[in-house]
C-alpha cells in the first residue's frame, strides 16, 4: 500500500475504537482510547509503507476485533452486579428483555396488532366494542397519570442525558404496562369459562388493577429519577437522615451520595419543604473546608 503518510486510518477502524471505548469503565476510558488511537495510527503508517505482515485489510480487521475483545475484558474485570443494578443500563436492559419476552410469548403482540388494524379501518360494532374496552382504559390511565405527575417533575436545569433517560424510561414503562394489560388480559379472559366471572374478574377488576399499575409505574419512574445522580444517572446510595419531624427549623432531611463520588443530594422529607438540593463533590469539599475554617 502506498500513499500520504499523514493520511488518517480508515474511518471504520476509528469508529470501532470509539464504539469499543464505550464498553470501558468511565474512569479508564480516556487512557484506553488514547493508547488504542496511537496504536492505530502507528499501524496505519506501517500499512502505508507496506510493512504490515500479511494483507493490510486482514491485519487491521484482526486488530479491531482484538480492540473490541480487550474493551469487553476491561468491562468484565471491573464488573460488579450490585453497581450494575444501580446503573441506568440495568433498567433499560430489563425493559428491553421484558419487551422481547412478551413479543415471543404473544406471537409478536398479535392482539395489539389486531386492535391497531381495526383502528385504521371501518370496524364492525363488535370490533368497535373491543377497541373501546381495550383503549379507553389506556387513555384514562394516561390522563390520570399526567394529572398525578404534574408538580412532581422538574427536569429543568438538568443535562440532556438526564432528561433523555427520564423520557426513555417513562416511555418504556407506559408501553410495557398497556401491552401487558392488552395481551395478558386477552389471554386471562380466554381462560375463564364462566361469562359472569369473565366480565367481573377479566373486565372490571383487571381495568382497576391496570389503571392503578399504570399510575404507579409513572410515579415510580419520577421517584426513581429523583434518587439518581444527575451526572452518571446511577441510583444514589447510603441515605443518612437528619433533623426531626417536630422541628420547623430543622425538618427531616435525607442525604444521599453518588458512589462514583460526583456529589450528594439533600431530600426534604416534609411536605411543602425545601426543594431537593444537589451539591457537586468539589462544591461540597469547599463547603466543608469553609466550615472547618469557621470553627
Ligand atoms: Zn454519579
Amino acid at each position: 500500500m502506498s500513499g500520504d503518510y499523514r493520511s488518517e486510518p480508515p474511518v471504520v477502524c476509528r469508529w470501532l475504537v470509539r464504539l469499543a471505548s464505550l464498553m470501558v469503565p468511565l474512569e479508564e476510558r480516556a487512557a484506553w482510547r488514547g493508547s488504542r488511537d496511537a496504536s492505530l495510527h502507528g499501524l496505519w503508517v506501517l500499512a502505508l509503507r507496506g510493512e504490515l505482515p500479511g494483507r493490510d485489510f486482514a491485519f487491521l480487521a484482526w486488530w479491531c476485533g482484538d480492540a473490541l475483545a480487550d474493551a469487553f475484558r476491561t468491562q468484565c474485570r471491573g464488573f460488579d452486579v450490585r453497581r450494575w443494578v444501580r446503573a441506568p443500563s440495568f433498567l433499560l436492559a430489563g425493559a428491553a428483555t421484558a419487551l422481547v419476552l412478551m413479543a415471543a410469548s404473544t406471537h409478536g403482540f398479535a392482539v395489539t396488532r389486531s386492535l391497531l388494524h381495526s383502528l385504521g379501518r371501518a370496524a364492525s360494532i363488535a370490533e368497535q366494542d373491543r377497541l373501546v374496552a381495550n383503549l379507553f382504559p389506556v387513555a384514562f390511565a394516561l390522563v390520570v397519570s399526567i394529572i398525578a405527575a404534574v408538580g412532581r417533575v422538574s427536569p429543568g436545569g438538568h443535562s440532556w442525558r438526564y432528561r433523555s433517560f427520564l423520557l426513555l424510561k417513562t416511555l418504556l414503562l407506559v408501553t410495557i404496562v398497556p401491552l401487558l394489560w392488552i395481551e395478558g388480559g386477552a389471554a386471562f379472559r380466554k381462560s375463564i369459562p364462566n361469562e359472569t366471572v369473565r366480565i367481573l374478574a377479566g373486565g372490571l377488576v383487571l381495568v382497576v388493577v391496570f389503571i392503578a399499575t399504570f399510575e404507579w409505574a409513572v410515579l415510580w419512574s419520577l421517584a426513581d429519577q429523583r434518587h439518581r445522580c444527575p451526572v452518571c444517572l446511577r441510583r444514589l446510595v447510603m441515605p443518612v437522615r437528619i433533623g426531626t419531624w417536630a422541628s420547623v427549623f430543622e425538618p427531616v432531611t435525607t442525604e444521599w451520595i453518588c458512589e462514583a463520588g460526583h456529589g450528594s443530594l439533600c431530600v426534604c422529607e416534609v411536605e411543602a419543604g425545601e426543594p431537593d438540593h444537589w451539591m457537586e463533590l468539589a462544591a461540597a469539599a469547599e463547603y466543608c473546608h469553609e466550615q472547618a475554617e469557621a470553627e
